[in-house]
């Protein structure tokens, strides 16, 4: 069978991409993939030239892509990157994913640091559900509040002034959509993709991958060979995420731009929130305070997971 060649150039073609049919070869997919990032970066402003930028590196596709990517733009920059994994303590699954962030880290040549659950809160994520018993939220509703808090503290215990994470279009797109169904869209507003937050001890968090979708993440993990943890965490069953994936999916069949489209609208509401936002309770830029037990930034009188902690703590002592 005759491979086509590229719509640039005479090598052979590597994808198609489904949103305007344009053929690409390996160079020219590269080409554009690191143009898109950098063009989104500088369409939200989510990156300063003097940034020390902490990824978070779980190990999973976005991650380890985006560290390829960061790792090649940043060589035009003055920027540092450092790579930043969390270990939750979920047993056969974390460490798989810790050897392949290893792994990118080492191909990045950047800074790896892991910090832990157990070593952060006192107990692993299986250790405290253990103790939670059956009459618990999700381990995602504690696991969540855990992840970003750690997050943001190893981001700035690596004296980190930006945290990049690889979440892609999909997810971005996925989430929307989530609020929107849940009467919750005013929560969208509190994603601005600019970064805003003045408060000190909250590292602002941005989101390089928001405009490239998960195909083109994997189809650039697979052309360049970039091994990524493939197995999913046991307790992932978001049920409710999955159902509005399989909607953009088969929109997707006849609509390839749909995606883009949703992120359109999240921007404009972005937009529409900075104009109204004296107007409106919750705006984009949520005022902060300090945890009363941990002084980490949050919007009530304890933070998520000192809450959380709290609960666990109590259980622990029943
Ligand atoms: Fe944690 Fe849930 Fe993600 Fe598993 S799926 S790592 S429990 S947030
Ligand atoms: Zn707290």
């Amino acid at each position: 069978m005759d491979i086509p060649s590229c719509d640039m150039c005479e090598h052979p073609a590597a994808w198609r991409r489904p949103w305007d049919n344009t053929l690409v070869c390996i160079m020219h997919f590269n080409k554009s993939f690191l143009k898109k990032v950098q063009k989104t970066i500088n369409k939200y402003q989510m990156l300063k030239r003097d940034d020390i930028i902490a990824i978070g590196l779980s190990g999973g596709k976005d991650s380890v892509v985006l560290l390829d990517v960061m790792a090649k733009l940043q060589k035009n920059h003055s920027t540092k990157l450092i790579a930043i994994s969390i270990d939750e303590g979920i047993e056969n699954y974390r460490e798989n994913g810790l050897h392949f962030a290893k792994l990118a880290a080492e191909r990045a040549n950047v800074d790896h640091h892991i910090f832990s659950y157990k070593e952060f809160f006192g107990y692993d994520l299986d250790e405290a559900l253990m103790i939670l018993g059956e009459n618990r939220l999700s381990p995602c509703s504690y696991c969540g509040p855990f992840r970003r808090k750690l997050l943001n503290e190893a981001a700035r215990k690596v004296g980190a002034t930006k945290l990049i994470t690889g979440h892609n279009a999909d997810d971005e797109a996925q989430t929307l959509l989530m609020n929107v169904m849940r009467g919750d869209l005013l929560k969208t507003l509190h994603s601005n993709p600019i970064p805003k937050f003045k408060n000190k001890a909250f590292v602002n968090r941005v989101k390089p991958f928001r405009r490239t979708t998960e195909q083109e993440i994997v189809v650039y993990a697979n052309l360049n060979q970039i091994p990524y943890q493939e197995m999913s965490c046991p307790h992932a069953v978001e049920a409710y995420r999955g159902k509005i994936r399989n909607i953009l999916t088969n929109l997707s069949v006849d609509d390839p731009g749909v995606i883009f489209s949703i992120i359109n609208s999240a921007d404009s509401l972005h937009d529409l929130g900075g104009l109204v936002s004296n107007n409106l309770k919750h705006d984009g830029n949520k005022e902060i305070f300090d945890c009363k037990k941990c002084g980490e930034p949050t919007n009530n009188d304890l933070c998520n997971s000192c809450r959380l902690i709290i609960e666990i703590e109590n259980r622990e002592n029943m």
